[in-house]
């Protein structure tokens, strides 16, 4: 027979050892950023989707604030059963008819993936009954791939400029993009391509308006990199809490035949 307070033991251990894990993937990721950026500032977001509540706690615990997510109503759940004092980013795609849902998560700290005047338009509207401005990132699709949500970056200027001018609930905070893995035309001694188009945009902004812009750019493969190039967040998921269930297993765990 194994008594409860067995049982209880065996829990408490695991947690003990999730724990340990996380820590030190943690300082690990904040100890390699710190190398790079010497003493300016970078925030680091812990992205945190597909991953269970627990190791949110976890994180939180070590001292974690920023957390990202792809999935709204994931989001939503977590958001309510974690603190408040959570700094919530979306990263995710962002769909027209969720803009109300999201704008409604108290403790939602920015949205990183404006593509389009139209859904700057919805979210600031949906905005509305906020207390203070949303933060919102402009998303470009830096690398030309199809597959690739993001506005292109010709047209990037001029809705920077109308979130700048006519989304008086939303705080224009920078741009942010996805880079392209393995891309052709970057290698080791050339600075990447879609980071560098970023800083570009970054700078030409700057000049037309003398606003300067964040930059949104680099993962657990490139954030390194990124930071090289001018990052102030960086949104590292899998060297902080471990791989995550492929595409294509989610969705045989979601539609069982
Ligand atoms: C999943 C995701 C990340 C984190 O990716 P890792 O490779 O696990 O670090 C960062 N940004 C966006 C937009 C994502 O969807």
């Amino acid at each position: 027979m194994i008594s409860s307070g067995e049982v209880k033991e065996e829990k408490q251990n695991e947690i003990d050892k999730r724990k340990k894990e996380i820590e030190e993937k943690l300082s690990d990721v904040k100890r390699r950023i710190e190398t790079i950026i010497q003493g300016k500032q970078a925030r680091l977001v812990a992205v945190s989707k597909l991953k269970p509540i627990s190791d949110i706690r976890l994180a939180y615990e070590l001292g974690q604030r920023h957390f990202g997510e792809n999935y709204l109503q994931e989001l939503a759940e977590k958001s309510e059963k974690l603190p408040s004092d959570i700094q919530w980013h979306f990263i995710g795609t962002l769909q027209s008819n969720k803009c109300k849902m999201l704008a409604g998560i108290p403790n939602l700290w920015a949205v990183e993936t404006i593509d389009s005047i139209k859904k700057a338009d919805l979210m600031n509207k949906a905005c509305a009954s906020r207390d203070d401005k949303l933060k919102v990132f402009l998303q470009v699709n830096t690398s030309g791939e199809e597959s690739k949500s993001g506005i292109e970056p010709g047209e990037c200027l001029e809705v920077l400029n109308y979130i700048q001018d006519n989304c008086n609930k939303l705080e224009l905070m920078g741009l942010m993009t996805i880079g392209a893995p393995n891309r052709d035309d970057s290698n080791e001694s050339q600075p990447n391509p879609d980071f560098m188009l970023l800083k570009n945009l970054k700078e030409e902004f700057k000049n037309v308006r003398g606003i300067e812009l964040e930059l949104s750019m680099g993962m657990s493969d490139d954030f390194e990199e990124a930071l090289k190039l001018g990052a102030t967040n960086v949104r590292i998921g899998s060297t902080i809490f471990g791989s995550r269930p492929s595409k294509q297993e989610l969705k045989q765990d979601k539609c069982p035949s």
